[in-house]
């Protein structure tokens, strides 16, 4: 018998688990569980965190306040003891992989609205209080903040809850539009039901919201892979309350209909302003619509590669096939190491010693698994009929099979409980959670990504792996690089896994971060996202010209949220009011960040 009470699913609120996942998310928690140490919650050592420059009087009335402009009785107070969960059931009072300590970075309140007219309600009384608020769709975002809002105090705009329907799924123009709170496990069995042939395209873990990924710029790995670019029209409550619609949705529909072409043209006439909204804190997102991939066949390999040095070929030979789109998808790279840690195996399974897992022990541990020493392995997916995929596979294989050693599989060649299988169903558009068992690398486990960019050539990628490695060497972290292939260039996600029972290692993790981002900017490289703790350092390293577009964003934040109540230093982003005021964490100052003003 299970000590855990059933999961919850999709049926019972909108960020559960399908029922088809029911037992394997069973056993993603009691893996998770059995590492952890730390206790569910310990009782809260400080007071409850209020807005910054509100007294408790002025909060008291504005959450009652609060509670009026709301249909049902919507706020909760952020007074009980945090807890971190798991995957499914995360908090959206702070982040569940605090990488400071828990109760910094958290909220006073939650606000549930129940449409986009609410929503424009608590932005409006937002104003009125000069309370910031922050909004969230899943608060899934884990590795790059979760549910925390930049500003301790702030209240969660928790839009997820109740503004989680798919609002439409048209067959003809391939596409959806969705609310916040619709996850990729929601949509895919929503088109499910339809019945009809199209695809979702999905992140590793299927758990988070479809909109909030999307203008967090995240990727998945069909040929709809990144997010951003195959959305197609927004609806957006900016910081004065007022309700926006871009793209072609910005004419109306004939009597009040939305309009026939919004998810078809992503642009409208004018200026493309949509990207502003990504990435920022100069909106709330309330629907947006996305593109759909007809289903069709496809087939998932892997490709070993015995050496280390064997990176630059691989990389060199990816380039010419990444860019004449002869990959199907967004691929991985990934190194041998992380095939151990797939396995959701525990780091001490593999190795018992000090410091970081030696060479040498990957090796003796790649010996359970049916690929022998290998170093690099390459993940990818071909589309379309059979004899494409075949002519695909054939040039593929000719090319990498110019590295010596190298060998190539399909699922059929891989155990039934490899990785590879669920690559199988990422590529092709099935969200799971597979991607969970590596988290069991160590006890109470965490991470943080650290996310630069590279050219796809292997000069740049060697140089950045080689900063990557050296600094992970240094503050003694094992290296886990995953190289995702969008063409031209690849997101080198480095995963930074750490106990949160050790503030220790979470200092060396923030160490860590701090160092690579600043090395990394030394020689040109910047991050594509990253954590909220570590976003006005990356900001500040998109310098050129004394900042210009620190200044250009600046400007805009200030013409549309002149109180600075949205979302205050998202993406290191900060309203005039803020500004110079010691929030900013860059560099040394953050060295000891939990004595830093946060
Ligand atoms: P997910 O659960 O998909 O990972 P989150 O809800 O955690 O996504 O959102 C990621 C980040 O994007 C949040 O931290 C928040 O700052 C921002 N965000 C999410 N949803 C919205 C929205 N609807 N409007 C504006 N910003 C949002």
């Amino acid at each position: 018998m299970s000590k855990f009470k059933p999961i919850p699913t999709l049926a019972s609120g909108h960020s559960g688990i399908p029922e088809r996942l029911q037992a394997e998310a069973k056993a993603a928690k009691e893996r998770s569980y059995s590492l952890k140490t730390l206790p569910e919650s310990i009782p809260r050592q400080k007071p409850l965190k209020l807005p910054p420059n509100i007294t408790q009087e002025t909060f008291d009335v504005a959450i009652t306040a609060l509670e009026k402009v709301l249909i049902k009785q919507a706020v909760e107070l952020n007074n009980k003891p945090l807890v971190d969960g798991w995957y499914m059931e995360h908090p959206n009072t702070h982040d569940a992989y605090h990488v400071i300590e828990q109760e910094e970075m958290v909220c006073s309140a939650v606000v549930y609205p129940s449409n986009a007219s609410e929503v424009q309600s608590i932005v409006k009384w937002a104003n009125e209080f000069k309370i910031p608020i922050y909004p969230i769709s899943m608060g899934r975002n884990l590795g790059y903040g979760g549910a925390a809002p930049r500003v301790p105090g702030s209240v969660v705009v928790d839009l997820g809850r109740n503004m989680n329907k798919v609002l439409n799924i048209d067959e003809e123009n391939a596409s959806c539009m969705v609310e916040p709170g619709v996850s990729y496990f929601k949509l895919y069995e929503e088109v499910q039901k339809t019945g009809l042939p199209l695809w979702i395209d999905t992140p590793d873990l299927g758990g988070g919201s479809v909109l909030g990924n999307a203008i967090d710029r995240g990727v998945g790995y069909t040929p709809y892979g990144d997010h951003f670019a195959n959305h197609c029209g927004m609806e957006i409550v900016l910081p004065n309350g007022e309700l926006l619609r871009t793209g072609m949705g910005a004419i109306p529909g004939k009597d009040g209909a939305d309009n026939p072409t919004w998810t078809c043209f992503q642009h409208a006439f004018g200026p493309s302003i949509d990207g502003i909204f990504s990435q920022s804190n100069f909106g709330i997102v309330t629907k947006m619509g996305f593109w759909l991939m007809p289903a069709t066949e496809y087939q998932s390999y892997m490709i070993t590669f015995p050496r280390e040095d064997d990176f630059e070929k691989i990389v060199d030979i990816i380039r010419p096939l990444a860019v004449k789109r002869i990959l199907g998808n967004v691929p991985q790279l990934r190194h041998a190491i992380q095939e151990l840690a797939v396995t959701g195996k525990p780091r001490s399974h593999w190795y018992s010693g000090p410091g970081r897992v030696t060479r040498e022990a990957i090796r003796e541990g790649l010996k359970e698994l049916p690929f022998g020493n290998i170093s690099w392995v390459f993940y990818g997916t071909q589309y379309g009929d059979q004899a494409s995929i075949s002519s695909q596979l054939a040039l593929i294989k000719v090319e990498f099979g110019k590295i010596p050693g190298s060998k190539f599989y399909l699922p059929s060649d891989v155990p039934a409980d490899h990785y590879l299988h669920s690559r199988v169903q990422v590529c092709s558009g099935v969200p799971v959670l597979k991607e969970l068992d590596w988290l069991n690398w160590k006890p109470n486990a965490a991470h943080l990504f650290f996310s630069p960019i590279t050219p796809t050539k292997s000069k740049d990628a060697r140089k950045i792996h080689t900063i990557i490695e050296k600094l992970h060497q240094n503050w003694g972290f094992d290296t886990f690089p995953t190289l995702c292939v969008a063409g031209r260039e690849m997101h080198y996600i480095a995963n930074i896994v750490y106990n949160r029972a050790d503030p220790d290692e979470k200092s060396r993790a923030r160490g860590l971060m701090r160092e690579m981002i600043s090395a990394a900017a030394k020689e040109g490289f910047g991050e594509y996202r990253t954590h909220l703790l570590f976003a006005d350092q990356v900001a500040e390293t998109y310098s050129w010209n004394d900042g210009a577009l620190r200044k250009f964003n600046e400007t805009i934040k200030d013409a549309l949220d002149p109180n600075g109540i949205l979302a205050p230093g998202r993406n290191g982003i900060w309203p005039r009011s803020y500004r110079d005021q010691g929030w900013e964490l860059i560099g040394e100052k953050a060295k000891d960040v939990t004595k830093a003003r946060l």
